[in-house]
């Protein structure tokens, strides 16, 4: 038997918990405000900033898309970060993916104030939260750790296995399973007999962007798996990087895809968002 992880009641859980404070906060005179800055034609990102907007809007948080097109330099993209860093209305900044073909993440990524990376996407964020210091997560990341909790994995002397190393999500998500005390492998593309060290798994985290990647040879009796992949299909559809049907049966759990680790995320930009807010509003 095993296990669904639904991400879609717990993210409810979040954004009522958010329309809350919006409204406290709106009406203290800080309506929280989130920025996406964007710099790309790319259709799924397209949808994906709309979803945002639309989750923030109904939550009470106001949402700006700087849309810069997909032909925006990068001393651009830096300019309109900055200005938002500098903007006093501005709570929350998110810099979207794809960026132009000159332009690195990172480096862009280091004009957002860290008071409003409501993403974990500046590099300082990311060292802040190696560091046990606070600083808020790469939304999906946290998503993972969201989940698992929300579903009672206990986590403190489990031996977690994160396949993917990107820095925004297989490192904070190991970062984020060492921190409640787990003991933490991260695999990437040159690992060999991946599925060797995955089978040692207690908690399995896919994070690769392939599509069945991991199978019932990757998992061992029990396991709970959490999905990040989110994989277009031919269809419209969305796959993970787990094979759901293989390895349904003998792991103990899996978070679906869609509806688990991806609903969270989302919720989590905006708590993050409501949380910058209130800290500029200094009754943090
Ligand atoms: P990425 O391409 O930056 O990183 C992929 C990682 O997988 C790399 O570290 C690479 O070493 C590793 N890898 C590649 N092939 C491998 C293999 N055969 N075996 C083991 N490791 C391998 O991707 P990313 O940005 O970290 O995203 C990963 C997935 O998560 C994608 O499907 C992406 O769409 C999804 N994602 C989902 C959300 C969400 O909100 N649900 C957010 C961000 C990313």
């Amino acid at each position: 038997m095993t296990a669904v992880l639904s991400g879609t009641e717990v993210a409810a859980g979040i954004r009522t918990e958010v329309t809350a404070e919006a409204a406290r906060l709106t009406a203290a005179g800080t309506p929280p405000r989130l920025a996406v800055v964007v710099a790309t034609d790319d259709g799924s990102s397209a949808s994906y900033v709309r979803s945002i907007a639309r989750a923030a809007q109904r939550t009470g948080i106001a949402c700006t898309v700087v849309d810069l097109g997909p032909d925006a330099a990068p001393e651009e993209i830096r300019a309109a970060l900055a200005a938002l860093s500098d903007d006093p209305a501005v709570h929350g900044i998110i810099l979207q993916t794809p960026l132009p073909p000159d332009a690195d993440f990172e480096d862009l990524a280091a004009a957002i104030d860290p008071a409003k990376d409501v993403d974990g996407a500046n590099p300082l964020s990311l060292g802040r939260l190696a560091a046990d210091l606070p600083s808020f997560p790469p939304a999906t990341a946290e998503a993972v750790l969201v989940l698992l909790d929300a579903h009672g994995v206990p986590l403190a002397g489990a031996r977690a296995v994160v396949v993917g190393r990107s820095n925004v999500v297989g490192k904070p998500v190991a970062q984020l399973l060492l921190a409640r005390d787990a003991t933490v492998t991260i695999c990437h593309r040159h690992t060999k007999e991946l599925a060797d060290v995955t089978r040692t798994a207690d908690v399995l985290v896919a994070a690769v962007g392939r599509p069945g990647l991991v199978t019932a040879e990757h998992v061992a009796e029990g396991v709970v798996v959490g999905d990040v992949g989110t994989n277009p299909t031919p269809d419209g559809g969305l796959v993970g990087d787990v094979d759901a049907a293989s390895v349904t049966g003998r792991a103990g759990a899996l978070t679906p895809v869609p509806g688990g680790v991806g609903p969270v995320t989302t919720a989590l930009l905006l708590r993050h968002t409501v949380a910058a807010a209130r800290a500029s509003a200094g009754s943090a």
